[in-house]
């Protein structure tokens, strides 16, 4: 599932492609995702200057010039994949979007590919984008620019975990009402947005903080630790993403889906790297109905 640093990197690598350009064509290939999609999502959208992309949570908003924003999440298994059309339409791929113009900024590696050779390429006169999403829990809206934080599924989000306003108090503060555990505490977006599964056990690996201890009972110098390393895992997992992805784009079109190295998650029984002297393995736990992997070393 896509957490928030795959969702930035889609962000960029649409915006790289996207600003600028308008929609010629908006192809709805069924009526719902997880949500029914919007009415005239074609005839809105078309024709209209894409401004800026922006992210919140794991939404990505694409503003146009008309002060209309399209909200996407990618759900579970949503994936943005960009050609110039010339592949087949797949099983899966349930709204197309054509642009006005094509890409002069796709990687070199990309170019050199297409058998017709770099010409060819950069006269590409548009480009399809593909939203494919095979269990369709992925949503798209529409919504006035200007009431975007009132969408009724963003009102009630809370931090950025990168805003600087996120901090070891306001976490702090957040927490002390709270007797679940601290890792599904992290991972309840009104505390704060934007962390899921992978990242929360990276994260409390990193600050050290046993996944299994009550909220509000994390100290504030631990909360202050569990936040620096919040932003660590996710800066890095983002740089990551930017840096194994040419511009964003990979050779199959498709955006944002890296090979990560984890220190604890999906490692289950393998050695600590932090205890490894110790010979103590990875333990893996179920919080939540989901899988949590810590040391219990390290962890306290
Ligand atoms: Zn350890």
């Amino acid at each position: 599932m896509p957490e928030l640093p795959e969702v930035e990197t889609v962000m960029r690598g649409l915006s790289a492609v996207l600003i600028g350009s308008s929609f010629t064509s908006v192809q709805l290939r069924r009526k719902d995702l997880r949500f029914p999609l919007p009415k005239n999502m074609d005839a809105l959208l078309r024709g209209h200057k894409i401004i800026s992309l922006t992210r919140r949570a794991k939404y990505i908003l694409i503003n146009f010039a008309n002060d209309q924003s399209l909200i996407v999440h990618l759900g579970m298994s949503g994936r943005m994949v960009i050609d110039d059309g010339s592949s087949k339409v797949q099983k899966h791929d349930h709204v197309i979007f054509i642009t006005n113009k094509g890409d002069d900024r796709r990687p070199a590696s990309l170019r050199e590919r297409s058998p017709h050779g770099i010409n060819a390429a950069s006269e590409q006169k548009s480009l399809h984008i593909k939203f494919n999403d095979p269990r369709r829990f992925g949503m798209m809206d529409m919504v006035a620019t200007a009431k975007t934080s009132n969408h009724k599924l963003l009102k009630h989000l809370g931090p950025e975990p990168l805003d600087a306003s996120f901090t070891g108090e306001a976490l702090f503060a957040k927490l002390k009402t709270k007797k679940v555990a601290i890792k599904l505490a992290i991972m309840d977006q009104r505390v704060v947005v934007g962390i899921g599964n992978i990242y929360a056990c990276e994260a409390l690996y990193a600050a050290g903080t046993h996944p299994q201890r009550p909220a509000n009972k994390v100290t504030l110098k631990e909360c202050t630790a569990l936040v620096a390393a919040i932003k660590a895992v996710l800066k890095r997992a983002i740089a990551k993403g930017g840096s194994s992805l040419r511009d964003y784009v990979q050779a199959d079109g498709e955006l944002g889906y890296f090979q990560h190295e984890f220190a604890v998650y999906g490692r289950a029984g393998e050695k600590c790297k932090h205890c490894s002297h110790k010979n103590i393995t990875i333990q893996r736990i179920t919080q939540g109905g989901r899988s949590t992997f810590f040391c219990p070393i390290k962890q306290k």
